[in-house]
């Protein structure tokens, strides 16, 4: 499998337990003592550590990470080139040839995300590689992903610090972000695509719902496509907040659009209540989420969401459903869209269907990590 490409050291690769560390450099040979792949170990959820190369004369030292680095920047040169988007996902772990490590552009400041102890015992020299491959770096943040006592979830860690909020592009829309505040910045930009086809195809004219809606990146794209009016329903507190921000940086008047800190079920309830529904909705849930009341899973309830958002979307309206869930298949995903419409007795007509967008590169020998599905799906 590893000859073959596949990136990560599972248990049976060992012949008995690795005596050495998190971070060492380590030799695969085969049964015949020959050389097979360098790898680093490390624990990451089923893995063990990541494979490096399969190039006997490489060795695993600065240059090796500056090469990378290099690679990923000249792969990503159209979006680097795009005055009208200027953030995005620089590095992609397995899929840039390092498992264990993202890295995202936000207007020249750079967002390091470390997802094992093995990794971060690198980080001095993947740093030092880093500056020197990538020219005009303003700053870099890091986020610790993986069980630390030791290390704050998130620092900054080299040259300025970015302005908060720190204004980023897409697509020619304006999106507040904020570098150092917790694990999450304000954007996913896994969604980008997505938020660009809400943008240009479902907005127009169209009363939209965006449940689960965090800062209102949806709402905002939704706004901005044309909407008559934005609904942005979510449970955290500083949802609000965040949401009026978004809006207001794009000059566009918050008091003018409808944001709700609510359970998105209670919500539902609400809705049929008051007899409101919309032309386009939005579903992308959390994978698992516990609430005072309930807890919710995509595995156990996706089904039973979608028939509440059918219930609420308007005949020949449009639900865009999401999920980041890297259990379910894309198969099974599907089961739960035909599911749902079988039980209200609806049929529906899927539209589009959006993974994740290029610079989310994928190992193709590890499927595994292209975790995102949205749907696009038009009721009736
Ligand atoms: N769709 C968003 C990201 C969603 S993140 C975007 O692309 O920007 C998931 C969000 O779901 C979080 O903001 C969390 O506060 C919210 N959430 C979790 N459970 C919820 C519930 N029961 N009702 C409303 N919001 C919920």
């Amino acid at each position: 499998m590893v000859r073959d490409g596949y990136p990560v050291l599972l248990k049976e690769d060992f012949v008995k337990e690795p005596i050495e560390s998190e971070g060492t450099v380590v030799e695969l040979l085969d049964d015949n003592k020959k050389f097979v792949a360098r790898a680093y170990l490390a624990k990451q959820n089923k893995g063990d550590g990541w494979i490096l190369t399969l190039n006997e004369n490489e060795k695993i030292d600065q240059s090796f990470f500056e090469h990378l680095f290099k690679q990923a920047a000249a792969e990503r040169v159209s979006l680097k080139e795009n005055e009208q988007t200027t953030a995005y996902r620089f590095f992609n772990g397995e899929g840039d040839g390092l498992g264990g490590l993202t890295i995202d552009m936000y207007a020249d400041y750079y967002v390091f995300s470390w997802y094992s102890i093995g990794i971060y015992k690198h980080q001095q020299t993947i740093l030092k590689a880093f500056l020197s491959a990538v020219p005009n770096v303003k700053g870099v943040y890091e986020k610790i992903r993986y069980q630390s006592k030791t290390k704050p979830e998130t620092d900054h860690i080299y040259g300025e610090e970015a302005p908060e909020p720190l204004l980023i592009k897409e697509n020619g829309i304006t999106y507040a972000t904020y570098l150092n505040d917790g694990l999450m910045t304000g954007i996913f930009l896994d969604q980008r695509n997505v938020r660009n086809s809400i943008l240009e195809n479902y907005s127009m004219d169209k009363t939209v719902l965006n449940t689960f809606s965090y800062t209102g990146a949806f709402s905002v794209a939704a706004a901005i496509g044309g909407a008559s009016h934005t609904t942005s329903v979510d449970l955290a507190n500083r949802s609000l907040e965040k949401t009026k921000e978004q809006f207001e940086v794009n000059n566009l008047d918050p008091e003018l659009q409808t944001i709700r800190v609510m359970d998105v079920f209670d919500y539902f309830r609400y809705a049929i209540r008051k007899q409101l529904s919309f032309d386009t909705v939005i579903v992308d849930p959390p994978s698992f989420a516990r609430s005072k009341k309930r807890t919710f899973s995509v595995a156990k309830d996706y089904t039973a969401l979608l028939e509440d958002i059918i219930d609420i979307t308007n005949e020949d309206g449009v639900i865009i459903a999401s999920t980041n869930a890297a259990n379910i298949s894309t198969e099974r995903f599907e089961q739960f869209i035909e599911n749902a419409f079988d039980n209200k007795g609806m049929s529906y007509q899927i539209l589009e269907k959006h993974t994740l967008s290029e610079d989310f590169k994928i190992n193709p020998h590890y499927p595994q990590s292209d975790y995102l599905k949205v749907y696009v799906i038009r009721k009736g």
